[in-house]
């Protein structure tokens, strides 16, 4: 499979890519999504299209559509959080 056309691109790993902590989680993400049969599923794709662009995609949020483990949903909008319901 191809791998997703946001990977060079993508906020979230641009993020938390040099974060040596986070380093082993992102792999597993990108050979799941981003590279793997599941990007389909991305829930930060699917937000995405419902906002109008990944601009409007918080940088935390992972590809399963939870807050990266210790960070927070707090500062998310109600539009974001209505998209991955
Ligand atoms: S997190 Fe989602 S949108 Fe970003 S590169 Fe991976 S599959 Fe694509």
């Amino acid at each position: 499979m191809a791998d997703c056309e946001n990977l060079a691109t993508c906020a979230f790993f641009k993020e938390y890519e040099t974060d040596e902590d986070k380093k082993m989680a992102l792999q597993g993400f990108v050979n799941m999504y981003c590279k793997g049969d599941k990007q389909n599923e991305c829930v930060r794709k699917k937000v995405s299209k419902a906002l109008g662009g990944p601009q409007n995609v918080p940088v935390n949020m992972m590809p399963n559509g939870m807050p990266l483990a210790g960070t927070s949903n707090a500062d998310w909008s109600d539009a974001v959080k209505n998209a991955i319901r």
